[in-house]
């Protein structure tokens, strides 16, 4: 797996230098992976002086005013649940995610774009049923040609992911800049997953 690239694409707020809090559903399941559910220190300390998240972990970091001093959070979670999304977005993170970042065509996994399977030209549009993840020989040898006349084919029939078939894709492919404090919180530590 080339893991710079897949980073190039997984939700990253530049650095933790800004102090982002992640935003855990009232389950305690982050509100969301894709992008991952994070929240700029602002908001999240505004969140807790009117009550609606609680502190689960904070940053050394303190965040001052006039009259107040408090640690940034670093984990939050909602008081009130939130009903998580039925359907998978449709992004570029998530269409690479859905194909592994590998080519649906030869199988490679280095640098990755996009192919139309029924080429725009013809009509083909830009869904879950007509994109795939192609690496960029691939790419151009297909153009505007249809698969039989590229003489090329699928590795698989690529169809809509459900959210918890791009979860499981997930654990494969964890952002590079995750909080020490979060950690209990994602997936990623797929050793108390078996
Ligand atoms: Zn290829």
């Amino acid at each position: 797996m080339n893991t710079e690239f897949s980073s190039n694409f997984a939700h990253n707020p530049a650095s933790l230098n800004d102090c982002p809090a992640l935003v855990l559903n009232a389950d305690f399941r982050p509100l969301s992976y894709f992008p991952l559910s994070l929240w700029r220190w602002q908001d999240a300390v505004k969140a807790s002086f009117q009550g609606r998240v609680s502190v689960i972990a904070q940053y050394d970091r303190v965040a001052r005013s006039p009259t107040i001093s408090i640690n940034i959070p670093s984990v939050i979670v909602l008081k009130g649940f939130v009903r998580p999304m039925k359907t998978a977005a449709f992004t570029r993170f998530n269409l690479f995610l859905r194909d592994g970042f590998t080519c649906q065509y030869c199988g490679s996994t280095g640098d990755m774009t996009f192919d139309h399977v029924v080429p725009r030209a013809r009509g083909g549009r830009t869904t879950w049923e007509n994109v795939v993840a192609s690496c960029g020989p691939c790419n151009l040898r297909k153009g505007a040609l249809s698969l039989r006349q590229a003489h090329m084919h699928l590795c698989q029939k690529p169809v809509r992911p459900s959210p918890s078939q791009l979860l499981n894709r997930g654990r494969q492919f964890p952002p590079n800049h995750l909080h020490e404090s979060w950690m209990d919180f994602l997936y990623w530590d797929t050793e108390l997953e078996e």
